[in-house]
């Protein structure tokens, strides 16, 4: 279920109206006025310079780019203020701009990316199989996964942590009160597989769905107790939905998210990497996180990057 679908179903019509009202002709970094953290409405888009006469020597996939005229991109499109798909089909967030971002330093016009919903159990596939360019999308640099992908970054650090119902209690504690309780996550990701190899709870508790805000549904619906996923991600449902949601703020792990590209093209990883480094250095980078991210009062900088 799309968060505009869990905003109306929720009856806050009136923080979507007013994201309807102030969101289009926000400055980018502007919150507008009673803005809640997370709207429902796309604001303006950070401007990029598009760089020109780049050229990545040694990248197949810059070559594939290049011929093709776009990068084909994998986001996700239910997560506010990260990977956001509004109602009229515009995308924002963190990680929107940090993809525009890496395309317009490519050389190509970062309106005019071709974007591909891809959830968390299939990125891989999408990245070895070349459905998409690169993937920018929480996307945590894992073993596991570089065995597979390769990833430029990391460009922010976030932490596991649980999504509950307002008033419950119960699980203030953080990962070691969920025993008993039911949990939800998504296929395919870092969160739902810390749960199992902890035995944070019993494997009949838990129920995984392709994305976070399904999740988020069941929460509301009292199907679970809990979601648990990045706390990036779950702050921008709890924004969504203050008066029924909040999360516990006991972050349990530490999630690096890069930027997925294909495994063995090197040279593109080194150049995205120095993409991200010149945005950290450059002021960018704060920028595009003030205006997005950073909506939800908590300040950040940008981590140090992993060369590998
Ligand atoms: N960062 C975690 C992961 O990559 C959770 C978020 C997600 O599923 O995208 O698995």
């Amino acid at each position: 279920m799309r968060m505009r679908n869990l905003v109306a179903s929720l009856g806050v019509a009136a923080l979507a109206l007013t994201a309807v009202a102030c969101g289009k002709d926000e400055p980018a970094g502007g919150g507008g006025t009673g803005d809640s953290a997370a709207s429902d409405t796309c604001g303006d888009l950070h401007k990029f310079t598009t760089a020109s006469g780049v050229d990545v020597a040694g990248s197949a996939t810059f070559t594939k780019i290049k011929s093709r005229g776009t990068p084909v991109v994998g986001v996700k499109a239910d997560q506010p203020n990260l990977g956001y798909k509004d109602a009229d089909g515009k995308r924002c967030g963190f990680d929107i701009e940090v993809a525009r971002m890496v395309a317009a330093n490519l050389g190509f016009d970062p309106d005019k990316i071709e974007y591909k919903e891809i959830p968390s159990a299939n990125r891989e596939t999408a990245i070895a199989g070349g459905e998409i360019d690169y993937y920018v999308g929480t996307y945590s640099i894992t073993d596991k996964r570089k065995k597979l992908v390769s990833f430029a970054g990391p460009y922010f650090i976030a932490g596991q942590d649980l999504l509950v119902r307002k008033s419950d209690t119960s699980m203030d504690a953080g990962k070691t009160a969920l025993k008993g309780k039911k949990v939800c996550s998504a296929t395919g990701s870092t969160p739902i597989q810390r749960v199992k190899d902890e035995n944070l709870t019993e494997a009949s508790n838990i129920s995984e769905f392709k994305t976070y805000s399904e999740c988020v549904s069941q929460l509301l619906d009292k199907k679970v107790d809990a979601v648990t996923t990045d706390d990036a991600i779950l702050k921008g449902y709890a924004a969504t939905a203050p008066d029924e949601l909040r999360v516990v703020g006991k972050p349990f792990s530490e999630e690096k998210y890069g930027i997925g590209l294909p495994l063995a093209d090197k040279a593109l990883r080194d150049k995205v990497n120095s993409i991200l480094e010149t945005s950290a250095s450059d002021g960018t980078w704060k920028e595009l996180y003030d205006a997005t991210l950073g909506k939800s009062g908590s300040d950040s900088t940008p981590p140090p990057l992993e060369k590998y």
